[in-house]
């Protein structure tokens, strides 16, 4: 399962993989390194 993010810093969007086994983990924009990132709602067309 794969999850759209995006940085607030930088605007950067992303898709990540989700490991629920890992639980909790922060997320990190691979751009800039902030840690200023969002989910977005999943797209169901
Ligand atoms: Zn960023």
């Amino acid at each position: 399962m794969e999850e759209q993010l995006k940085c607030l810093h930088c605007g950067f969007e992303y898709k990540m993989a989700t490991d629920a086994k890992k639980g909790l983990h922060e997320r990190v924009c691979p751009r800039c390194k902030s840690n200023s990132v969002r989910r977005l709602p999943d797209k169901k067309e």
